[in-house]
């Protein structure tokens, strides 16, 4: 897929000489369990058992007749362990672990899902754990950090800089370089400096897998359009791996667009016109950054989402052309988060219902016999604070008033 981690003139490995032979080690890892098939099988095992693999394509024929355009098929990744895609990914890399004997696994988190998953990861496998989180995130996302704690990780919130994920980044790699012989750093997308990007969208590729599979059996041919939203990219790749020798399907990233793509408060990197070519983080993509390289605040009504880099693998396509990207405003996802609970009865997480703005955009032009496939990377259980906040409901208002008037007295 990759030489050297290099995709085009994106992509790369910018790390510190101290962690040099870490990353030789984790590269040495990764090439021997590709080219091993019993590591797949290991993994399918533990997915089919552990995380509810294959997940389901369902035919959401209610949208599909809606729209009176393309049939509408989603690809179920809410079903998997913890409710996200991101379960794809941290059990591939606890194999790793295992492999290479580590003891420890580290990971910074934003929104908290990552951290959960990773959280999840360890106790399975019996690992010691830590997440780094920004001060900030700690408090915004309590849920997630409650899970963590009682899963037995160790959650440190980082007090530097903006107390927010970049910052946790920071604080992890600083982690890693103490501890390289027996940690293990999980990168909870396609980003960060090689071998990170081509591994972890080497396990989510399972997603394209089946959905390739499922589409031919459901509907007899390949899908016209495949959307699915994109914060780092791990779920895009990972369905979009199962069609991108297809040129006849066309792929579709969708990205936050906040407010609005011209009021800067936004976190769409290649559907906009505000980010620029720059190296951080270990690794060179296309930044929400200023002209001194300094990271913009990014905005997102979708935690996940709310990112000032993305994928080196997916900027190269979008290059190339091979990848189309659109926004969606927070204002449109939660219209078609609306309509696909009343519609359907699925609940998607707010980064996915993003990719659902598009699909519902486009569904209309297609025929009635095309098929187009929305990726839905998790459920939205977890936004149930955000949602009912958005929709101002008063009898959850007068619920979280009388919770929190309990504990105070
Ligand atoms: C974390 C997350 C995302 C964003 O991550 P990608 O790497 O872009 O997939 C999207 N959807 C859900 C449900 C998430 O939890």
């Amino acid at each position: 897929m990759t030489t050297n981690g290099y995709y085009g003139q994106w992509g790369g490995a910018f790390i510190p000489e101290v962690l040099y032979e870490t990353f030789q080690e984790l590269n040495k890892a990764f090439e021997q369990a590709k080219a091993d098939p019993s590591f797949w099988q290991e993994y399918l095992t533990l997915m089919q058992t552990y995380s509810c693999r294959p997940t389901p394509l369902t035919h959401a024929e209610n949208l599909s007749r809606h729209f009176g355009g393309g049939q509408i098929f989603v690809k179920r990744e809410d079903l998997n362990h913890t409710g996200a895609h991101k379960a794809n990914n941290v059990m591939g890399q606890g194999l790793l672990v295992k492999r290479m004997g580590k003891k420890r696994v580290i990971a910074e988190t934003g929104a908290g899902q990552h951290g959960v998953a990773t959280a999840t990861m360890a106790a399975k496998f019996g690992l010691e754990c830590t997440i780094y989180m920004g001060e900030e995130d700690v408090m915004r996302q309590r849920p997630n950090v409650f899970w963590m704690e009682k899963m037995g990780a160790t959650v440190v919130p980082v007090t530097s800089g903006s107390k927010t994920l970049k910052d946790a980044i920071n604080e992890a790699f600083r982690d890693w370089v103490t501890r390289m012989d027996d940690t293990h750093y999980v990168m909870g997308t396609v980003c960060g400096p090689h071998p990170f990007p081509e591994m972890v969208a080497w396990f989510q590729s399972i997603i394209g897998i089946e959905a390739r599979e499922q589409i031919m059996a459901q509907a007899g041919a390949l899908p016209a359009r495949v959307f699915a939203c994109v914060g780092g990219g791990s779920n895009a790749m990972g369905v979009f791996q199962g069609f991108l020798r297809d040129p006849e399907v066309e792929l579709i990233g969708v990205e936050a667009g906040g407010d609005g793509l011209d009021t800067g408060q936004h976190a769409a990197r290649l559907a906009g016109s505000d980010a620029s070519a720059g190296m951080a983080q270990g690794y060179r993509t296309m930044f929400l950054q200023d002209s001194d390289g300094q990271m913009l605040d990014t905005h997102s009504v979708a935690a996940g989402l709310d990112y000032v880099g993305v994928s080196p693998i997916l900027t190269d396509l979008w290059e190339q052309g091979r990848v189309r990207f659109a926004a969606a405003t927070d204002k449109d996802v939660l219209a078609a988060l609306d309509l696909t609970m009343k519609q359907e009865g699925l609940i998607p997480a707010l980064e996915s219902s993003h990719a659902f703005v598009q699909a519902f955009k486009e569904a209309p032009e297609m025929e009635q016999d095309q098929a187009m496939i929305i990726n839905m990377s998790g459920r939205g259980d977890k936004d149930i604070f955000t949602v009912a906040h958005a929709y101002d409901d008063p009898s959850w208002k007068e619920f979280i008033t009388k919770k929190g008037a309990e504990y105070a007295a």
